[in-house]
């Protein structure tokens, strides 16, 4: 795994400096004019080490493949369903969403996920 922490330094940097939550492909494209010799294999493998460490977050699409998103902080996605862009959600919060859900349930919840789904603006102008 050493070997390969430049690569995935890169690859964490490239994430951290962007806001379009790329996919690995996209990932792959734009660190290999830094790194010629990375393989997609390579940035799968470290997209996937970076997000169970938690330095990035993987977004599942629930159709296509999954987007990564180097802004940890808790935010909220809209995934369009015509065109599979992920998008931030500027100024939205839901306020306490554990302990709501708490309220009537037994156990005890830790984590939960939050996801609009839609039309971009995009797709929207393009009016299919
Ligand atoms: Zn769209
Ligand atoms: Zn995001």
């Amino acid at each position: 795994m050493v070997k390969y922490s430049r690569q995935r330094e890169c690859i964490l940097r490239n994430l951290q400096s962007r806001k379009d939550h790329p996919t690995a492909d996209m990932v792959y494209e734009s660190v290999r004019c830094e790194e010629p010799n990375i393989s997609l294999g390579t940035v799968y493998r470290n997209l996937s080490l970076l997000s169970e460490t938690g330095q990035i977050l993987k977004i599942s699409t629930g159709n296509g493949p999954d987007h990564f998103d180097g802004f940890t902080h808790p935010h909220t996605h809209f995934i369009c369903k015509r065109c599979g862009n992920v998008l931030d959600l500027e100024g939205f919060s839901a306020t306490n969403p554990i302990d709501q859900a708490s309220v009537h349930f037994d156990g005890r919840i830790d984590d939960y996920e939050l996801k609009f789904f839609g039309s971009c603006a995009e797709c929207l102008s393009i009016k299919k």
